[in-house]
């Protein structure tokens, strides 16, 4: 997380923001829960089981969105409606 969900301010690391004094652990363990889906997904495809890459994509983009978990997740979904689309 770069930046303060609550205020923008630029982070530090710490696991509280040093403008508006938010702690930041709660968010900060929801982005890893997404990135985790993520990694998982990977192994998903890597495992030759893109269906299930998917539905943790979906997820993961639930949790947080990001470009690469957006584009990721609709090439998949993509290629589960036409296997040789990718
Ligand atoms: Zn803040």
């Amino acid at each position: 997380m770069e930046r303060c969900p609550i205020c923008r301010a630029q982070l530090n690391g710490g696991d509280s923001c040093r403008r508006c004094r938010a702690t930041l652990g709660a968010a900060q363990r929801t982005l890893a829960r997404a990135d985790h889906l993520e990694r998982i997904a990977l192994l998903a495809v890597a495992l030759g089981s893109p269906a299930t890459a998917v539905q943790l994509l979906a997820r993961a983009r639930l949790i947080h969105e990001t470009p690469l978990r957006r584009s990721l997740h609709h090439r998949l979904a993509a290629r589960a409606v036409d296997p040789d689309g990718l």
